[in-house]
């Protein structure tokens, strides 16, 4: 698990135990986090609306400062959770807009951290393959970042792309994927290249867990999401010598120790 994660997680029992706390979205995309929170008599609400305590927290992926604001005057207190690396995102997108760049995220549109790195600007894009590239208008200057759990060669592919299709516009290119997640896809490239099945293992709404698979696949034929063990089906692993086994940066280690040893029992199966 990121720090970023684990931190989060961590904010989130700490107040818990000093009140009522709602948390607004998922604070992490993985049900099994989710419920072990929810065992605490933590509250989560998809709207602000329907939060029924004074105190709210917003998730790891962060938000933008207009909706604080908004939270804020309706008179809650609000925790943030939003990870360090994402706070960076926000000041590159930030810093971009204030020397006149026009913003495109490389992200996934509703994604709720793309919401928030785009929600104090009134004017942007966001892109997720070449396809949305040939949508983009011309600008003079266009500023591009990316959710923080976009595979990073993707990202610079579309950068690429950016700059061929508008070679008159400044195109610059703020680096905002973090660190745990560049480290485990290029670890996650390593393994696949040698592994004949793959398993990914983490919540089917996780970005970085779907990312990962998505690179697994470039490089071996076999590869399987899961979000717990009981979803790791014997036939996968017929006439498998190497399996590859690897986990979205909001996985628990249990989660992952869990399927590990499943992978073992069947692997031992006659
Ligand atoms: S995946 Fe990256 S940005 Fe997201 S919480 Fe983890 S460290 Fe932070």
């Amino acid at each position: 698990m990121c720090f970023g994660v684990r931190d989060a997680i961590t904010l989130a029992h700490e107040h818990a135990e000093a009140g009522p706390l709602t948390i607004l979205g998922d604070l992490v995309h993985n049900p099994t986090v989710l419920s072990g929170l929810e065992a605490k008599g933590i509250a989560f609400a998809r709207d602000v609306a329907d939060v029924s305590t004074p105190t709210l927290m917003v998730t790891a992926h962060g938000t933008s400062e207009r909706n604080l604001a908004r939270t804020r005057a309706l008179g809650f207190t609000v925790v943030e959770a939003t990870c360090p690396l994402v706070t960076v995102a926000h000041r590159a997108v930030a810093a971009l807009a204030r020397d006149g760049y026009h913003i495109v995220i490389v992200g996934q549109r509703d994604h709720v951290e793309v919401r928030g790195l785009t929600g104090d600007l009134d004017r942007f894009d966001v892109i997720l393959d070449d396809g949305d590239v040939l949508m983009l208008e011309e600008h003079p200057r266009i500023g591009v970042a990316a959710q923080t759990t976009q595979a990073i060669e993707k990202v610079r592919h579309l950068v690429d792309s950016i700059r061929r299709r508008f070679p008159q516009s400044d195109v610059r290119f703020a680096d905002t994927v973090c660190k745990p997640t560049k480290q485990r896809q290029s670890a996650a490239v390593e393994m696949a290249q040698k592994a004949d099945v793959v398993i990914v293992v983490g919540g089917r709404a996780s970005n970085n867990t779907r990312e990962l698979v998505k690179t697994c696949a470039r490089y071996c034929a076999r590869v399987h999401h899961v979000e717990t063990d009981a979803d790791v089906r014997r036939e996968w692993l017929d006439n498998a010598a190497v399996v590859g086994l690897t986990a979205g940066t909001s996985t628990p280690d249990a989660v992952i120790d869990r399927v590990e040893a499943r992978i073992t029992r069947i692997s031992e199966l006659p």
